[in-house]
């Protein structure tokens, strides 16, 4: 690279500027791509209310969450996501282990 001109070395060094751009995209992509597996795989909780007719309702958990006291049922994450935005009344989010995160839930859902 020393026997290049500095016009022709910057030309060498904003290709590859380009192309690690490209890769880093590249990566990126692949990385979102695994973490939605990821949190697919991972399941979901459903944590019975504290008693029947409790206003807070059902808890919804990451299946790894430690927070989990009460019975539970396995949810996939199609059905936590579903009930969290469309049966609100009923179920709730774990503060804790917050599955609105993974489950790509923001305010405006
Ligand atoms: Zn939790």
């Amino acid at each position: 690279m020393s026997d290049l001109s500095p016009v022709e070395r910057l030309a060498k060094l904003r290709a590859l500027e380009e192309w690690l751009a490209w890769q880093l995209d590249q990566t990126r992509r692949k990385i979102q791509a695994v973490e939605q597996q990821v949190t697919d795989q991972i399941g979901y909780i459903s944590e019975q209310a504290i008693r029947e007719g409790h206003p807070l309702g059902c808890t919804i958990h990451a299946a790894d969450c430690t927070m989990i006291t009460r019975p539970v049922t396995s949810v996939t994450a199609d059905k936590a996501r579903w009930v969290l935005t469309k049966d609100a009344k009923f179920f709730r989010a774990c503060e804790f282990c917050d599955p609105r995160k993974t489950l790509g839930i923001t305010d405006d859902t």
